[in-house]
């Protein structure tokens, strides 16, 4: 079928075809959705992984010399192994009322209502830009973001304000948590479990430490920060620990994994600091009193920080305006991309079809209904680029 002559649900049914589960490849999506833009003589950037299987996709539609508007979502999906899908995930399912398959909601159909809308956006000329930005390995701590955005932050002409179209039911969301994941390696001196004080425990040390994270968790948990949020404060929580050989062996090594989800007005690297300090100036020393090559080391594997919006900005002035669903929602407990954009300068709000309740869920659908809402919202932004030119 040619492109220009589909629909978004057409799209969308091409779109969750290809299986783009976090960390396998997203190129053939990708390839797809530079055609259609070829066919608009759209020009795209891709931003590649280092081993180069996955992309992230930028484009920019009008006039390069203004900000403009940004849409905004990633192209991987979570895994179906494990879950009783009724059918086919990666087979569109068309039912009266909903769309079913994996990516459906989150957030596949918010990409097929952008691409949709391209005969619309490419037939006109626009006064304001429209710029399109669709990432890979999102899922999995917004890892594709992350590098779209350092190229990005080198830009001349950054757009001014961006659209995250994560499932919200088309609710402009404000606010969200950030996140930060580490892996600890603690590494001590093995012994004859006989003869414990030849040797540094590596695992009583990782547990000390893990309590030390317990012990934050509680403490922010009396604070009860922001009761904007189900779970109103920082959360930390370690995932798993692997350590130790045997039982009659002092362990040499102990790893273990553990994130942070913070509240937007607390910065989590102050909070990683507290605890690299107690790893650091407590812990070591202690451990290389009898050890000295021992070592307590922090990899970072993934860092998002929070979104928090003001009301008063621009980018909800604007949504508002086009968004047949005026309402704000909730904030919320997932990630998005947002607040990394939000750090090169560029304002955000989260707001796209479908329901976070059917993420990452066998069965996962979008409704027609939320569906038509977003393409109306699509074709109101592009009748608006059309119309004036903003963000000069
Ligand atoms: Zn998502």
């Amino acid at each position: 079928m040619n492109g220009v002559t589909m629909n978004s649900e057409q799209i969308l049914a091409r779109l969750i075809a290809f299986d783009t589960t976090s960390t396998t490849s997203n190129l053939q999506l990708i390839d797809f959705v530079r055609n259609l833009l070829d066919e608009h003589a759209i020009a795209t950037q891709l931003v590649h992984s280092d081993d180069r299987s996955r992309a992230n996709l930028y484009a920019t539609i009008g006039p390069d010399n203004i900000g403009g508007v940004m849409l905004s979502g990633h192209t991987d999906v979570v895994p179906t192994s494990g879950q009783d899908w009724n059918s086919d995930p990666y087979q569109m399912l068309s039912g009266d009322q909903q769309l079913i398959g994996r990516g459906a909601c989150d957030m596949k159909g918010f990409i097929a209502c952008v691409l949709a809308a391209l005969p619309q956006i490419s037939a006109e000329s626009l006064k304001t830009p429209i710029h399109l930005a669709f990432s890979y390995d999102e899922e999995i701590g917004c890892v594709g973001a992350k590098r779209l955005v350092e190229t990005m932050a080198g830009f001349e002409v950054k757009p001014r304000i961006g659209l995250i179209g994560e499932p919200t039911e088309m609710a402009m969301v404000l606010g969200h948590k950030g996140k930060v994941s580490y892996r600890v390696t603690v590494t001590g001196l093995s012994c004859h479990s006989a003869y414990i004080s030849n040797g540094v425990n590596a695992v009583e040390y990782a547990a000390e430490l893990i309590a030390f994270i317990r012990a934050m968790n509680t403490r922010v948990q009396q604070q009860q920060l922001d009761q904007s949020y189900s779970v109103p404060y920082s959360t930390f929580h370690v995932g798993n620990i692997n350590g130790g050989t045997a039982l009659n062996i002092v362990p040499r090594q102990c790893q273990f994994e553990f994130e942070i989800r913070n509240l937007p007005q607390q910065d989590s690297a102050t909070l990683v600091h507290d605890i690299k300090h107690y790893a650091n100036d407590v812990l070591l020393p202690e451990m290389q009193t009898r050890y000295p090559e021992a070592s307590i080391e922090f990899a970072e594997l993934s860092y998002y920080p929070g979104l928090r919006t003001d009301l008063a900005s621009t980018v909800i002035a604007y949504t508002r305006a086009i968004n047949p669903i005026d309402r704000i929602g909730d904030n919320v407990s997932f990630g998005t991309e947002a607040g990394l954009f939000d750090e090169i300068g560029i304002a955000c709000l989260v707001c796209g079809p479908g329901s976070i309740d059917q993420a990452h869920k066998p069965d996962e659908f979008v409704s027609r209904a939320q569906l038509a809402n977003c393409d109306q919202m699509i074709e109101n932004l592009v009748q608006r680029c059309r119309e004036a030119s903003e963000f000069a």
